[in-house]
């Protein structure tokens, strides 16, 4: 399990550097290749053939790294979400063994979804993989063990429902993951979900468990919270939409079209 994360958060660093680099250097050879074909317009060539045949073979060579810029960006896309439909609460009963694995003894670990909760749409695979970056955040955060919590329940947020800060009204499975661990202070939360933010030593934390979560969330279109008290614990809550069965709830919104003749 925690090879399998590490490979992951590799791949996805990979992924963020090579993106990053292919773009920027991608900028850089457009204004080469416009460079050197303005003064392959501009001056004759026949006046020195030597400067002409300079130029010609850096234009062939900046041509050859922008395609391969182009195979570049094409190979570091993000892998695509393939959004399916999860019950959250089988989904965790199914990690169990993982966790129980991922976890020392020390630390006791308890999975409590509610009963009936409502279907959500997700990647399956990755959000098992932000749930088991939560716990082993959590679990890094109780070198002596304490307690480990995921749960999952209904929530209604908005003017009927219970407001909570930054997460807009609606209906949602909020995903819990709580520890008794150290905790983080305000100054930390607020860089969190940077690429790259780390409080682990060198060779421990990549500090892209977090923003990796953040992405998802973000891309499935849900909300992330985060409440940390330093020496205490920390709690984080992820909002994910409530989708409608396609069966009754939604039949009473959508009105029957009326029968057309012919
Ligand atoms: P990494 O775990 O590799 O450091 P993350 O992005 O997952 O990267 O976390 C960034 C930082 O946030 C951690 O280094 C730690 O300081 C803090 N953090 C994350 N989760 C917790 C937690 N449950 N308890 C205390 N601190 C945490």
């Amino acid at each position: 399990a925690e090879e399998a994360l590490r490979q992951a958060q590799k791949m996805e660093a990979v992924g963020q550097l090579t993106g990053g680099i292919a773009h920027d250097f991608n900028n850089l050879l457009t204004i080469i290749i416009g460079n050197i074909d303005t003064v392959l317009r501009r001056f004759d060539p026949a006046t020195d053939p030597r400067a002409r045949r300079a130029l010609e073979n850096a234009l062939k060579g900046a041509d050859r790294a922008a395609s391969l810029t182009q195979r570049l960006l094409a190979f570091s896309r993000r892998q695509p979400l393939a959004p399916k439909r999860i019950e959250v609460d089988r989904l965790l009963s199914g990690m169990s063994d993982l966790l129980t694995r991922s976890i020392p003894e020390a630390i006791a670990i308890q999975i409590a979804p509610a009963a009936d909760l409502w279907s959500i749409e997700a990647d399956p695979h990755q959000l098992e993989n932000v749930i088991l970056n939560l716990a082993v955040n959590a679990r890094d955060a109780m070198p002596d063990g304490g307690s480990l919590t995921i749960a999952a329940r209904n929530v209604t947020v908005g003017t009927e429902g219970e407001p909570i800060a930054g997460v807009p009204g609606g209906a949602y499975v909020m995903i819990q993951v709580t520890d008794s661990g150290i905790g983080m202070t305000a100054d930390t939360i607020a860089k969190v979900f940077d690429p790259f933010f780390t409080t682990k030593e060198v060779g421990k934390g990549t500090g892209l468990g977090l923003s990796m979560v953040y992405g998802f969330v973000k891309q499935s279109g849900g909300h992330i919270d985060i409440d940390s008290t330093p020496g205490q614990g920390t709690c984080v809550s992820i909002f994910l939409q409530r989708q409608f069965d396609s069966g009754a709830e939604r039949h009473e919104d959508i009105e029957a079209p009326a029968a057309q003749p012919g």
